[in-house]
């Protein structure tokens, strides 16, 4: 379990490193046995150690600390999707200015299928911390990786640590480009055949890799 918590905060100091979040934005989960454990709330990330990472069950019932205030949107993923071990929320910079337009990603790149499907939803806006954000995600999340959160940030999704990480950083770079495109006119989006077909070539290519 130590060498769990250990994890969970390198990967919490590498978004930091990447510039994915900044002072005490975001917040990562990993499951554990019986529930999950969950960086804590407020505090940055220079300042967390293993011991600081708080072990919760999926009642709500916490151990040690005080869990970041989206718990509720950890939890309810985890509960909601077998397949996934490890959540991560980033307010990283590209995904949030997006988000603040409360705007779906379209398919203007094949890359967006890493995510799932031919789009990245924004769920509608609701308050941090609350059990409406939770539904919202979990709802906008439907059969993706990753999903925008309306004028707050992103969600992404991993089987791990690393694999939510990975999900993370692309979507942050979909997004930058999604975001270049439209400064210069409207990108051009694949068809749903395209899609498709890319969706296809995915299977059995690298980590990204359909199960
Ligand atoms: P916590 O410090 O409570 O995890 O909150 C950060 C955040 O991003 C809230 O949405
Ligand atoms: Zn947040």
């Amino acid at each position: 379990m130590i060498l769990l918590r250990e994890h969970l905060l390198a990967v919490t100091r590498k978004l930091s490193e990447a510039g994915l979040n900044r002072g005490t934005s975001g917040n990562v989960c990993v499951r554990v046995a019986e529930g999950f454990l969950v960086t804590p709330s407020g505090m940055s990330v220079e300042a967390m150690t293993p011991h600081d990472m708080v072990q919760m069950d999926f009642n709500g019932q916490h151990g040690k600390g005080k869990p970041s205030s989206e718990w509720r949107f950890h939890r309810d993923i985890l509960a909601a999707r077998p397949e996934v071990g490890a959540v991560i929320h980033t307010h990283s910079m590209f995904t949030t200015t997006l988000a603040c337009l409360r705007r779906d990603i379209p398919p203007f790149h094949y890359m967006i299928a890493l995510a799932g499907g031919d789009s990245i939803r924004c769920a509608p806006y609701a308050l941090f911390g609350s059990q409406a954000l939770s539904d919202a995600a979990v709802s906008a999340l439907h059969s993706r990786k990753a999903c925008l959160l309306a004028n707050h940030g992103m969600v992404a999704l991993g089987r791990d640590l690393d694999e939510a990480f990975a999900v993370t950083v692309e979507v942050e770079a979909l997004c930058e480009q999604y975001w270049r495109a439209l400064q210069v006119g409207e990108p051009a989006l694949l068809s749903a055949q395209e899609m498709a077909e890319v969706m296809e070539q995915f299977k059995g290519y690298g980590r990204w890799k359909q199960e």
